[in-house]
């Protein structure tokens, strides 16, 4: 069996469940031998994730997940092995984290208005000790009765421009790829299926981005058909830019993800980063 690997899992520092230590050891049952914590803005794991690797001797990488600004979908950017502690960086996660706690309570006071009232305690409860964020507030208000669907709440209510959207603070895309590379990462645009654009605009996004100091594509990802694969694989070639793989794992049983594989069963490719592994 050759060795796994896996570029972009979640821990309870984020939107995760498994703790930094929890992930190696997951990883380790799994086969996998190469590995970077990629948290949505915090590196509040990396150390003790990184220096338990170490200690069960598997290569644990630091990471970061930023989610830059983009109409219509997301634009996630990995920064695969970031430097610890890069105060410019760790000053727009603090930004980005005070924005996403506002734009909670925002929410809540615009769903008052329009008569639904959920308690900041009751979105503690649902986050269980995640982080707390629209998709809590979407199973509030299915409990509540108020939608009958996790998607409804989303289309009806947290969606971009439905009646209690709030906006957050976010860089935009070439911004945040500079910042990840000041902060020593290697850039990888993370779930390109996410972006929500057509193969040719895709390409042409990439092509902005490289310019901006893109490094790779996360080829390799879950919810993404072969065809997709294929056409991002291709994309990455052309521009030169060394595909990367990463299961999203966020919790055991969550969207049928396992750390190491892109598809239940599907081992993620061994990766070649170029001065990484
Ligand atoms: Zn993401
Ligand atoms: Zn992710």
């Amino acid at each position: 069996m050759s060795a796994r690997n896996d570029f972009h899992v979640h821990s309870n520092e984020s939107d995760g469940q498994l703790s930094p230590e929890m992930l190696i050891d997951a990883a380790i049952g799994n086969g996998v031998s190469v590995i970077a914590i990629c948290d949505h803005d915090t590196t509040a794991g990396v150390r003790r994730f990184v220096q338990y690797g170490r200690s069960r001797n598997i290569k644990a990488m630091s990471g970061i997940e930023l989610s830059a600004k983009w109409r219509g979908g997301n634009c996630h950017l990995l920064g695969i092995a970031v430097n610890d502690g890069h105060e410019p960086l760790e000053s727009v996660l603090r930004k980005t984290r005070e924005s996403r706690d506002r734009r909670n309570s925002l929410i809540l006071e615009k769903l008052a208005a329009l008569g639904i009232n959920i308690s900041p305690e009751q979105l503690q409860s649902e986050a269980g000790g995640e982080v707390v964020a629209r998709p809590h507030i979407a199973t509030a208000l299915l409990k509540g009765g108020h939608v009958n669907s996790i998607q409804e709440a989303f289309a009806k209510y947290l969606s971009h421009d439905a009646l209690a959207y709030v906006d957050r603070f976010r860089l935009e895309p070439a911004d945040a790829v500079k910042l990840l590379r000041d902060a020593g990462a290697f850039v990888a645009l993370a779930h390109p299926r996410q972006m929500s654009l057509g193969n040719s605009e895709l390409f042409d996004a990439l092509i902005t981005l490289k310019k901006a100091g893109l490094q790779g594509v996360e080829v390799y990802s879950p919810d993404t058909s072969d065809e997709q694969i294929h056409a991002y694989g291709e994309m990455a070639s052309a521009l030169g830019l060394p595909p990367t793989g990463g299961s999203d794992f966020h919790a055991p049983g969550r969207g049928g993800r396992e750390i190491g594989f892109y598809r239940a069963g599907v081992p993620i490719p061994e990766i070649r980063i170029p001065g990484l592994v």
